[in-house]
C-alpha cells in the first residue's frame, strides 16, 4: 500500500486519490527492486537498460497522462509524482520518460491531428515505439524560439529537411524524432515526425558524459531527409506551439529535480545513521542535522510549489511563468541539496556506491535541460515586469 514519503514532510501524497495511490505504490516497489540495483553500474558503463521499457510501460509509466491511452482518470499531480518516484531512484530513468512520455508523446498530443494522435500515441504508450524530441541545435541552444537553422521546404506533398540537431535524449535507439524546423517560405517553426529509418537522417551518441550518463544523448545530422505532409504535425504552426508542450514538460522537471533532491538526500540521512564519527554516529552531530533540516526545508518547499502548478494544470490555470518559475526554482533547491548530501557522506560522497554521486551528478543537467535557470527566470522576469529581457 501506498506511504507518503518521509521525506514528502507535509504529507502531500496523502491527497491522492486511490487508484493513484495504488498506482504510485506499484511503481515505487518496482523501482526499488528492478531499477536501483541496476542503477551505478549502467551509469558507470553509460548505458540504458533498455529491459526496462516494457515494464516502464505495463506499470502505466508511458501512458497515464493521454486521453488515447491513460489506464484511469487521473490528475496532473500524480503524474507529476510519477517522475518524482522515477528521479527518486534514478534521474536518467525519469528523463528517459519525460522524453518518451513527455517531449515526443507530448507534441503529438498537443500539436498532432486526431489521426496522428490514434496512430502514434497508443504505439508510444506501450514502449513498440520509442520518441525523441529534436530542438536543440549544436547553434541554437537557449535562442530556439528564434535562432533554429534547420529548414523545411515543401516540394509536392513532401517536406524536405536539412540540419542538424544537438543533445537530443533517446534519440541514439528512437524509432521516431519529433524534428522541429523552420519552413523557409514563412519562416515560422513546424514540427515533423521523422521515422528514424529515413534516408539522410543519422544519430550519433554523444559520448564521455560526466551527468545523466544512464540516459542516452546524440548530434543529429538531417540531410535532405523527405517526410510526407502527413508527418508533419498538423496543428504546430510557429514556435509559440512548441512553447506549449515546454510550458507542460518544464513542470514535469520540477517534479523529477524534487525527486533527484529526495533520493541524494535519503542516501545521506542513511549515511548519518551509520556513519560513526569522533564516537557517534555523525547524525548526531549539530551542523550535520544542520545540512540534513537545511535539504529537507529545500524538498518541502519545492514540493509545495510543484504540487501547485500541477493542480493550476488541472484547473486549466497554469501559464508559462508558473511551470518557468517552478523549474527555475526546484532545480537551483535540488543543486543546493545534492550538494549538501554529498558533504554529509565525506569522501564517499563521491564514490557510486554510496549513491550520492550519481545524484550530485545528475543534477547538472536537470539544471540545465528543458530552459536553463537563467532562460526561466527571464520568462518570470517578463512576466513580472512586462519587458522581454532575453536579448
Ligand atoms: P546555451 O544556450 O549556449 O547557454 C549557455 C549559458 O548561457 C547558459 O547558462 C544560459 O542560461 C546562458 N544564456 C544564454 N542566453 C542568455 C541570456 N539571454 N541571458 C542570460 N543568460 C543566457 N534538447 C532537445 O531538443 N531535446 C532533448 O531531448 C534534449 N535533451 C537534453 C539532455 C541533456 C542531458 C542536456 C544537457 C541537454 C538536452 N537538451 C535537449 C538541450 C537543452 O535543452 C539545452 O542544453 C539548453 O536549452 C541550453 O542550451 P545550450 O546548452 O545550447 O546552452
Amino acid at each position: 500500500s501506498f506511504e507518503p514519503l518521509a521525506s514528502d514532510f507535509y504529507a502531500y501524497g496523502s491527497l491522492l486519490a486511490d487508484p493513484e495511490k495504488e498506482a504510485l505504490a506499484k511503481l515505487r516497489a518496482w523501482l526499488e527492486t528492478e531499477v536501483k540495483p541496476l542503477a551505478n553500474e549502467y551509469w558507470d558503463r553509460a548505458e540504458f537498460p533498455m529491459q526496462i521499457v516494457k515494464p516502464l510501460a505495463d506499470l502505466g509509466a508511458l501512458s497515464y497522462a493521454w486521453d488515447e491511452t491513460k489506464p484511469f482518470e487521473n490528475s496532473a499531480v500524480f503524474r507529476g509524482f510519477v517522475q518524482l518516484e522515477l528521479a527518486r531512484v534514478d534521474a536518467s530513468v525519469a528523463t528517459f520518460v519525460g522524453v518518451q512520455n513527455g517531449l515526443a508523446t507530448g507534441s503529438i498530443s498537443v500539436c498532432g491531428s486526431k489521426e496522428q494522435r490514434d496512430e502514434w500515441i497508443p504505439r508510444l504508450a506501450s514502449g513498440e515505439t520509442i520518441g525523441a524530441f529534436g530542438l536543440t541545435e549544436p547553434l541554437s541552444g537557449s535562442d530556439s524560439s528564434q535562432g533554429l537553422r534547420t529548414t523545411a521546404k515543401r516540394e509536392g506533398d513532401n517536406w524536405v529537411i536539412n540540419g542538424s540537431k544537438r543533445w537530443i535524449g533517446n534519440a541514439t535507439f528512437s524509432d521516431i524524432t519529433i524534428i522541429w524546423a523552420k519552413d523557409v517560405e514563412d519562416s515560422q517553426v513546424k514540427g515533423f515526425i521523422v521515422p528514424t529509418s529515413t534516408p539522410g537522417y543519422t544519430a550519433t551518441k554523444i559520448e564521455r558524459k560526466t551527468s545523466l550518463r544512464i540516459v542516452q544523448n546524440a548530434d543529429i545530422a538531417l540531410e535532405n531527409v523527405v517526410v510526407p505532409e502527413t508527418l508533419r504535425l498538423q496543428n504546430a504552426n510557429s514556435f509559440r506551439d512548441t512553447a506549449s508542450v515546454l510550458r507542460l514538460t518544464r513542470a514535469e522537471v520540477a517534479w523529477a529535480a524534487v525527486g533527484t533532491a529526495i533520493g541524494a538526500y535519503e542516501a545521506a540521512v542513511a549515511y548519518a545513521g551509520e556513519r560513526v564519527q569522533f564516537g557517534t554516529t555523525i547524525g548526531s552531530h549539530q551542523l550535520i542535522q544542520d545540512l540534513l533540516v537545511k535539504s529537507l526545508g529545500n524538498i518541502t518547499a519545492s514540493l509545495g510549489m510543484v504540487v501547485r502548478v500541477s493542480e493550476m494544470l488541472d484547473r486549466g490555470e497554469q501559464r508559462d511563468e508558473h511551470s518557468a518559475l517552478a523549474k527555475a526554482y526546484a532545480t537551483a533547491r535540488m543543486r543546493e541539496t545534492v550538494a549538501w548530501a554529498r558533504e554529509v557522506c565525506g569522501g564517499n560522497g563521491i564514490v557510486l556506491d554510496y549513491d550520492v554521486a550519481r545524484f550530485f551528478a545528475d543534477a547538472e543537467a536537470l539544471y540545465s535541460y528543458e530552459g536553463t535557470r537563467e532562460m526561466n527566470t527571464l520568462i518570470v522576469g517578463r512576466k513580472i515586469t512586462g519587458r522581454a529581457a532575453f536579448v
